[in-house]
Formats: C-alpha cells, structure tokens, sequence
C-alpha cells in the first residue's frame, strides 16, 4: 500500500505559532553549584520573544520543513551547471570522523599530520585530474577560485613588469561570475562573441586580442555544455599575444579522465568540489572551489598549500604568495569529501562518472531536439542548453515550463542561462540517474509540450501540487522577508 501526503495537510505552522507560554523542550537538573548574580539587568532584552515549545513540536516542525523542499536526495534536480548529482553518504560519514572534524585550523601542524597529508593528496589528486600541478585548496567558493586564479594572473604579469595588461576578454556565453570576478580583481572586462555554432568567435578574439590582455577566461565545455573545438588555437592567440588562459573548470563533470584542461594549454583553472565532487550543495553553501595552475604560476598561489618536507607534512606559504584569501586553509569538511569520492571511484570510475554524464545528456537531447530548438546539431557534454523558443510562439515560457515540471516531481532546469540563447533551458542530468528517471523526464517534457495545444491552463497554473505556488521573484529580491515578525 502507497500512503501519499496531500501538502495542504502537512502542519505547515512556524514555530513562532507553534509556541504555548510555559512550554519546554528541555528540563534541567537542580543545581549542584554556588547560584551566580545574573547580569545588570540592563543588558537583558526582555522585549525579545522566543518560541515556548516542546521537544516534540521542535522535532515535527524542522522534519516537516525539510520535507517542502526540493533536494537531490528525494528527486530528480537537472540543474545545468550545477551539477545536481548523487552524493555519497560514506563521504560525510568520513568527514564527520573525530580526527578530521575535531581539530583546530591553528593546531600546530605536527599535531594534524593525517589532516594535512589528505591535503596534499587531494592537491596532487587535482593537479592530475587538471594537468595544473600548482594547486591551493584555500578558495571558499566557485567564484572565490576564480577571483584567486585571477589574483595570480596579475601577480605574473606584474612579476614581470608587464604592468599595462589590464585587460580580461570573457566570452559572452560565459558564467556570470566571470565578468565580476575580473572586475573585482582589477581587471577590464572585454567580452568576445559566439559564433552561430556556439564556439568562440575566433575572428573576434584575433581583433580584441593585444599588448593589454592579461587573460582569456574560457569555460570548457561551454555553458552551451558544448565541446571547444578551436581551444588550440585559442590558446595560441592568447599566449603569443603574451597573456594567460583561465579556464572556468567549475563543473569537470565532462572532462574527468578525458581531457586535462593544462594539456590544451590552459594555464589557470579552478574548480568547484561541491559539484563534481559530491557535496550536498544549494541554498547557498558551505562551498570549496581549489585554484589550479602550471608549474611556472605555482609560487603566486593564495596560502596555505600543503607541502610534505623531510619533517612531515606542513602548510606553508608560496614564495610569491597572493597572500591570504579566507581566514583559514578552506573548506575542510568538503575537502575530506572530494578526496574520499575520488579515493572511491579511482581513475577507472572517474573516467566513467564523465562517459555516463556525457551520454545521459545527449540522450535527452536527442530525444527532444525535435520539440525544443537546440543552438547547434551537434553532440554536447554533460549538459544540454534546449530553447524553448518555439514553445514561447505558442503562448508558454520556459518558466512556465519549468514550473510545470515541478508537478512531475521534477526540479526545474536552470532558466534564461547563458544568455546568449532564446528562453533558455540548461539540463544537465548527471551520470548518477537511471535511464528510467531520463526517460520519465523526456516523456514529461514531450507531455508539457503537447498541453500548450491541449489545457495550456495547466501550465500556466503550475505548480499545483506544490506548498508554494508562483512567487513574486521581483518582490523576493527587492523587498526579501528573513525574518518573523509578530506583524507579518
Ligand atoms: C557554479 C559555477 C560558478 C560559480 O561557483 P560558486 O561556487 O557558486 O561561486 C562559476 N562558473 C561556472 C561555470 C559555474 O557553473
């Protein structure tokens, strides 16, 4: 027997209304010590009303949120770029060991030898996986790494005394991430075009390419999940002109075992752990994003990088070090994860985590290319950038679409990313699905298809089965509620 939940009936009270006066969740024991003066009264906030609630009630309320969302855990979440993909629940039982989750960020190095070798493992790991032996796990974030990547471009060209290369050329398909970072790095921000097959166009990097361009940031693949089949020359252009190629490696989902990015002559990367390698990632962090780079860039990485020297495993600063970036040496926990995925599947599996996310996704892209335009006939990566241009003729948006899939138990594809593309929709599958769950995914989307003809009013009402129906997303930016209030 099948026992469904209606969401209307889930007691969705806060915890706030859930509150009796007097009520406890806890009762402690008579004290055994001397009674202490409280402080002068004050300091004491007698406005400031909490939740007077039972264990109990304190159980019910987060288990019931946790159950409004969305997560990998409980459906399918093809977020392109993203990389929504199934996490290892060993990964965080070994993160949660005492000896790696019980230790000090200023212990004496002696002390954390095993933290600090993991460390080092992990770099030399991604200095493999990468073809960029320089490696600092120190970035907090995807943009974190890129901003230190960055930072270490300028930190070469000033070395040199080349001080005049002010300038990033970013692709317009690129991660918005891009563009900001290099700003915030210092750098101007030039932007070069895609051609009509959705690579870069290589006239027009030749036009905006010269004495001033201190790097060129690519994302391979493309965020069109497209493979750059110019990267050669691409490359070229850049290093004759005398700057340095950056490439986005935030999701490496398409590359593991495949390609390394420093073999196409890429010189700087950075890559977001908590994609490709599995942390439970959304809603906005913990994140770790390591910066990789050639041999020759290594002495300008951001400190600490972990070293092994005749005395045992230390984490030392690099000769021409960016300096700090975060307080301390990154995100640990997410660091002991991505070394136990890798550990786990070793080069063999690594290699077909890439080959399964491949086909996953042009399976589905073969199956709806005849509904949804795609930018070019060709094979993709790990992700597919559908368009629903020709569904939005009909009278239905991508974001209708997307919000009708959530009736199907299905997380929206990322939306109107890259920009470059008509009412975009980025699916990215991941190796870690079913072909049936892939299946069922084509079969809705064929479904919502045929609804724009059919009860258009189902899609336009979407969600239906949701605790939340269509939010005001400009009122959530401009006039966002954080907090309860009595009043609200
Ligand atoms: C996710 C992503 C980023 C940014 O990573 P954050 O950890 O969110 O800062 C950058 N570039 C690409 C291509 C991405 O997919």
């Amino acid at each position: 027997m099948t026992i469904t939940i209606d969401a209307n009936e889930v007691d969705r009270r806060l915890l706030m209304d859930r509150s009796l006066a007097g009520r406890r969740a806890f009762t402690l024991p008579g004290s055994d010590v001397p009674e202490q003066s409280l402080p002068d009264s004050s300091l004491l906030r007698e406005d400031v009303e909490l939740p007077e609630i039972s264990q109990l009630e304190v159980i019910r309320y987060f288990s019931v949120l946790s159950q409004l969302n969305f997560s990998i855990d409980t459906n399918f979440y093809p977020l392109g770029s993203c990389t929504m993909k199934y996490n290892p629940k060993i990964n965080d039982e070994l993160s949660s060991l005492p000896g790696l989750s019980d230790i000090h960020p200023l212990q004496p190095d002696e002390t954390v030898q095993g933290a600090i070798r993991l460390m080092k493992d992990l770099q030399d790991d991604l200095g493999e996986i990468t073809g960029l032996p320089g490696v600092s796990l120190a970035p907090l974030a995807g943009a974190q790494g890129e901003y230190a990547g960055l930072l270490v471009a300028r930190a070469y060209h000033a070395s040199r005394h080349d001080e005049k290369r002010t300038i990033a050329i970013v692709p317009d398909s690129a991660h918005g991430t891009n563009p900001a970072s290099a700003a915030m790095a210092g750098l101007e921000v030039v932007t070069v075009r895609s051609d009509e097959q959705g690579n870069v166009d290589v006239e027009n990097l030749r036009e905006l390419v010269n004495e001033k361009t201190a790097v060129f940031m690519l994302t391979m693949p493309s965020t069109l999940g497209l493979f750059e089949p110019n990267i050669l020359d691409i490359t070229n252009i850049i290093h004759d002109a005398g700057g340095l190629v950056y490439a986005d490696g935030a999701n490496l989902n398409a590359l593991l075992g495949l390609v390394k990015l420093g073999d196409l002559g890429v010189d700087i990367c950075h890559s977001n752990l908590h994609k490709t390698f599995s942390t439970p990632h959304g809603g906005g962090g913990p994140g770790s994003g390591p910066v990789m780079v050639s041999s020759e860039l290594a002495k300008f990485l951001p400190t600490p990088v972990a070293e092994q020297t005749d005395h045992g495993y230390v984490l030392s600063q690099p000769a021409m070090s960016v300096g700090s970036i975060n307080g301390f040496h990154g995100s640990f926990s997410i660091v002991v994860r991505a070394f136990a995925y890798i550990k786990a599947l070793g080069c063999e599996g690594l290699k077909s985590v890439s080959e399964n996310a491949i086909i996953g996704a042009n399976y589905i892209q073969s199956k709806l290319k005849d509904k949804y335009s795609i930018v070019a006939d060709r094979y993709c990566m790990h992700e597919t950038v559908l368009s629903a241009a020709n569904q939005k003729k009909r009278g239905v948006s991508g974001l209708d679409i997307a919000k009708r899939l959530l009736d199907f138990g299905i997380h929206a594809p990322t939306m109107y990313f890259p920009l470059i593309v008509e009412e975009a929709l980025m699916v990215e599958p991941t190796e870690s699905e079913s072909k049936e769950t892939l299946d069922h995914f084509i079969a809705v989307m064929r479904q919502i298809d045929d609804e724009i003809d059919r009860s258009p009013e189902l899609i336009f009402d979407a969600p239906h089965e949701l605790p939340v129906k269509r939010l005001d997303e400009v009122a959530a930016v401009r006039k966002p509620v954080l907090r309860w209030s009595p009043e609200g």
